[in-house]
């Protein structure tokens, strides 16, 4: 069957199980159930964890006893249905959580990862020295915008494909991998190219042809939620790129609208442990998006580590008052370090490192 009707048939009928192999089960026993799934006309994901294998079997639903009939195999411990709209970013699926290597920096697992760094790419300078002094506070990860959803179409847009050149020139000095947006199917290879992390943006956490192209990417995706996505919504625009072959998705909290007008947006802590119940990928919160101001960014990070986030994105710039997007919201690299200690300290008590 190719992949397309594969598609097609799950989104038709959208038929779901889940085959928890034995603890001891044998890289044999795996590949005669993955024979047996496709035998009944049933797509096998496979979903290696510490402990034991999962197969997904996707399909439409046919035949669906001989896959519970499978439960009578040795090496088989249970076969059942996955019941939430969303299946390969499920806890049903994998109970562990998922770490996603970013050339050594592990996200998901307990130490915390910190990605900080300017809203956009505004020149060499201002990048390199907001790098260098957020590295030596200790965040492991440099972020920064080159191509910006802006409200207007006449505020800056971004630096583009220089900016991206200005994120390999620092990440290269400095040793950080990199995170930055990619906004449009069309410029998915070329930021691709320079990249570490693909930034899907909260405007675009929708954007269904978007999801599927970075689905089909090995590279690390940072999925933000929307303004107006529920956690199951923000879950199944995951599922999209998982459902391509993308396993690599780290989720992030990022505020959504409300009534409150005191803050940007209203950051939706709640949606960290939640997200943890029923999903295995990795959660970190923006908190400087979340509320809009610098004041209250370090107090959102510290709730944000003790509601058992994996990490936090952090805009930081050297002149906040010059910023050319998201001034207001930006710490100073000072400031950014005293953060980094109280964090640490949060950290602890939560039995996490950073
Ligand atoms: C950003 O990270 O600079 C950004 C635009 O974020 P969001 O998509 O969450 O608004
Ligand atoms: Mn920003």
């Amino acid at each position: 069957m190719d992949t397309r009707r594969e598609r097609m048939i799950t989104t038709k009928w959208g038929e779901f199980m889940i085959i928890v192999m034995q603890e001891k089960a044998t890289p044999q026993d795996v590949e005669d159930v993955v024979n047996r799934v496709k035998k009944f006309g049933y797509t096998p994901k496979l979903m290696e964890g510490e402990f034991r294998t999962v197969i997904a079997a996707l399909g439409d639903g046919r035949d669906k006893a001989q896959l519970q009939a499978l439960e009578s195999l040795h090496h088989v411990e249970s076969v059942m249905p996955i019941l939430k709209p969303y299946k390969l970013c499920s806890r049903e699926v994998r109970r562990e959580n998922t770490v996603i290597d970013v050339n050594g920096v592990k996200i998901g697992g307990n130490t915390l990862v910190v990605m900080a760094g300017p809203c956009s790419v505004e020149g060499l300078d201002q990048l390199m020295q907001t790098a260098k002094a957020c590295k030596a506070a200790g965040a492991q990860i440099l972020r920064g915008g080159a191509f910006k959803p802006r409200t207007s179409p006449y505020s800056f847009q971004g630096m583009e494909e220089e900016g991206l050149k200005l994120l390999r020139t620092v990440s290269d000095e400095t040793g950080m991998p990199i995170v930055t947006e990619v906004m449009n199917p069309r410029e998915v290879d070329l930021v691709h190219q320079y990249t570490d992390i693909m930034q899907i943006g909260a405007r675009n956490v929708q954007n269904f042809s978007l999801l599927k192209e970075v689905g089909r990417l090995t590279k690390p995706i940072l999925l933000k939620r929307g303004l107006s996505t529920t956690i199951e919504e923000w879950l199944m625009s995951a599922e999209y790129i998982l459902s391509e072959g993308n396993n690599k998705v780290i989720l992030c909290e990022r505020g959504i609208r409300t009534f409150e007008k005191a803050t940007r947006n209203t950051l939706d802590l709640s949606a960290v442990p939640v997200a943890k119940d029923l999903t295995h990928l990795p959660v970190i919160v923006d908190p400087s998006h979340g509320v809009g101001y610098w004041q209250w960014v370090a107090s959102m990070s510290k709730a944000a580590v003790a509601a058992g986030a994996d990490g936090l994105m952090i805009e930081v710039h050297w002149k906040p008052e010059e910023a050319f997007s998201d001034g207001p919201q930006s710490l100073k690299p000072e400031k950014f370090a005293a953060l980094m200690v109280e964090l640490k300290k949060v950290a602890a008590a939560v039995g996490r490192e950073l």
